[in-house]
């Protein structure tokens, strides 16, 4: 329990925003914990130090804390970037130092990579200065590799020594790269989602009718399109159209209408094959396509949804009411194009229309 208060206390005070505005809280955050790891870095390495009776070592890393601890406190009343700009002084001088002491077998210049990773993710319109600091620190290393060439380490240490901060400084480096990647990756990713799921919802809304939930006629044309193309099964298509929907309105109300609209696509999708591809084609009119029944099949199968919607009993307030469908059905030939199929269905329906409507003209 105590150890959970001491890591939500430690992340607050990681998370806690500089209180300025326009500002970067992200930026803040990644110095705090790389500032942290330098912290407990330094305190592993003084820890050795003590074992290895080196002073100058001890005295380093506890200047080392001294300075990232001060950084830490700092952070709270400075602007982000300048944060960021004293915890990349702390850290050169700092591989100075430990590389002129100790010498290049420790490894400790190595961190110069963490700055450059973390110079590259930390937002900043100034790319040049970017590379410039690059460069800078390509020289840097340069110098240091040739100063250990040529001088060698200041300070001699036992081979332990060296074996243990060359772990240390493994750890840290891995662990700082790490959190670097974790932080500045996150974001990305999340954003990546979040487009993902906006995509699929504005592809959703371009293609389905808001109402009824059945395709619009703009996804009915290319599904229709591609299955035409596509398809060595027989296909049947069918227009239908609810029969005296005007009257339905002007009786009932429009609010009842959009019931009996919503009913209706709802009794398509339950009773119809699960194949079939149902759309609102318009208005009160609907697009039903059979992609594997040949048009006897599809007749079969409309008819019993032709009855089950008529025993679909509406409330409209003052008394219940019934509606019907008129159905004009056509089997593809396999050679016709998208116009003429649809414009033969249109004449089919028109034509039950016509001639006393709640039937399947086929
Ligand atoms: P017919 O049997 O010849 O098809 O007659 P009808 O009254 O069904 O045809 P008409 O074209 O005269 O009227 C269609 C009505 O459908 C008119 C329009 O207000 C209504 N309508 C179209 N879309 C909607 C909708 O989304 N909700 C509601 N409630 N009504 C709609
Ligand atoms: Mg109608
Ligand atoms: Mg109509």
């Amino acid at each position: 329990m105590a150890k959970t208060n001491f890591f939500s206390f430690l992340y607050q005070k990681i998370c806690k925003d500089t209180g300025e505005q326009n500002e970067s809280t992200k930026l803040v955050i990644v110095v705090r914990m790389l500032t942290l790891t330098m912290i407990a870095y330094s305190l592993a390495n003084c820890i050795f130090f003590v074992l290895a009776s080196d002073t100058t070592g001890m005295i380093f890393c506890q200047l080392s804390m001294i300075a990232f601890l001060g950084l830490f406190a700092a952070s709270y009343y400075w602007r982000s970037f300048v944060s960021y700009c004293v915890f990349n002084l702390c850290s050169l001088v700092w591989v100075i130092l430990y590389v002129r002491m100790y010498g290049w077998n420790v490894g400790v210049q190595t961190y110069l990579f963490v700055l450059i990773v973390f110079c590259f993710f930390a937002r900043s319109r100034h790319e040049g200065t970017k590379v410039l600091y690059v460069v800078v620190l390509l020289a840097l290393r340069m110098y240091l590799y040739f100063y250990c060439q040529n001088e060698g380490a200041q300070i001699t240490m036992t081979s332990e020594l060296n074996f243990a901060l060359q772990l240390c400084n493994t750890v840290a480096i891995f662990l700082s790269l790490s959190l670097l990647a974790y932080f500045f990756s996150a974001d990305t990713q999340a954003l990546e989602w979040k487009l993902i799921e906006y995509n699929t919802k504005l592809k959703e809304q371009a293609s389905i009718d808001p109402l009824t939930g059945l395709h619009n006629r703009r996804s009915t044309m290319e599904y229709l399109d591609g299955v035409l193309k596509t398809s060595e099964n027989q296909i049947s298509i069918c227009l239908c159209d609810i029969d005296f929907f005007k009257r339905v309105n002007d009786t009932y109300g429009h609010d009842v209408g959009d019931v009996v609209l919503t009913k209706i696509a709802e009794t398509f999708r339950s009773q119809l094959p699960a194949d079939t591809f149902v759309s609102r084609w318009g208005g009160e009119e609907f697009l039903l396509i059979f992609p594997s029944l040949n048009g006897d099949e599809a007749h079969f199968e409309l008819e019993t949804l032709r009855q089950k919607i008529k025993a679909i009993v509406f409330d409209g307030g003052s008394e219940n009411f019934s509606v019907s469908l008129t159905f004009g059905l056509i089997e593809y030939d396999f050679h016709s194009d998208l116009t003429a199929l649809l414009k033969e269905a249109d004449e089919k329906l028109y034509y039950g229309k016509e001639n006393g409507r709640d039937r399947i003209v086929f």
